[in-house]
């Protein structure tokens, strides 16, 4: 443990269990330090969130559903209750309707676009929005997005087109905050075992390819991206905005198969 996040307050959104990126990263945060308040999608999770948020010494733990504006003001009216400022936010969340994270993108259909971009792109402008109205200089934004935003991943279809769009919203509002002293960045994670990911198709694929091929030869765990996420919300970060930084055991780096790799 360490004291990097000492005095700092942060919200966490996109917890759903002990597998969810959000865990590996709130228990880091936990770790150096933070006080933590999470949100949840709905009823459902409460009762899995709730747990885990007071394991780690937090009992703000709010509801939000990120596709509605009502929801979203909720949150942070209830969140000014208890706290008067806001050091930090992490948004892991993303949505698509799995049945179109198979087979082609061309075939994507309006709604589960708008959808899919409502959720995955959007919500992170409409959270850092009402976010940094609570920061002061030193704030910090993070998102989680996926290599699949920078090159075509089989599968990953109308999510990458959103995490290209959620790069390009990160460093809009890099600029846009940044005169305050707010940063924005975007953690880009390799593959992780997680509910969210267990919609894409062929996922054991994916894992095994980035394990086989990646310089590190293995998979990231939520440990790895929990630490490089310290690493951007807090102060050893202050000179990094606008930034997709990959934690993704080098695999973005390459450009062909292994030559140790067997086929699979
Ligand atoms: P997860 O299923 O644990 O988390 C996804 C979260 O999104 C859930 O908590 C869910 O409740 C939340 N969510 C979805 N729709 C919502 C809505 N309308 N309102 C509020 N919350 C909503 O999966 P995860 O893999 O930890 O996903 C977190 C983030 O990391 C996502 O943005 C995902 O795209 C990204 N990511 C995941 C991987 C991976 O391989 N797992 C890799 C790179 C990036």
């Amino acid at each position: 443990s360490n004291t990097l996040m000492a005095g700092k307050r942060g919200l966490i959104m996109g917890l759903a269990n002990d597998k969810s990126i959000a865990w590996g990263i709130a228990r880091a945060c936990a770790d150096a330090g933070a006080e933590l308040a999470f949100s949840y999608q709905g009823d459902a999770l409460k009762k899995r969130v709730a747990p885990l948020a007071e394991s780690l010494g937090s009992s703000v733990v709010l509801p939000c559903d990120v596709g509605d504006e009502a929801s979203i003001d909720a949150l942070f009216d209830e969140l000014k209750k208890s706290w008067d400022s806001l050091d930090f936010i992490v948004h892991a969340i993303g949505y698509s309707d799995k049945s179109e994270l198979r087979g082609r993108y061309v075939d994507t259909s309006r709604t589960n676009f708008l959808n899919s971009m409502d959720i995955s792109v959007y919500s992170f402008t409409a959270v850092t929005q009402r976010a940094a109205a609570m920061m002061n200089a030193g704030g910090s934004c993070l998102t989680l997005t996926y290599y699949g935003a920078e090159r075509v991943m089989p599968h990953y279809n109308v999510m990458g087109v959103a995490k290209a769009a959620l790069e390009a919203s990160v460093r809009y509002m890099a600029e846009d905050l940044g005169r305050d002293g707010i940063r924005v960045n975007a953690l880009s994670a390799g593959p992780i075992r997680t509910l969210a990911a267990s919609g894409i198709g062929d996922f054991r694929y994916i894992m095994k390819w980035n394990e086989l091929n990646s310089p590190l030869r293995r998979n990231v765990t939520t440990d790895d991206v929990g630490k490089s996420a310290l690493y951007l919300l807090s102060d050893l970060g202050s000179g990094v905005t606008g930034e997709t930084h990959h934690v993704d055991c080098g695999y973005h780096i390459v450009g062909m198969k292994a030559p140790d790799a067997p086929d699979i």
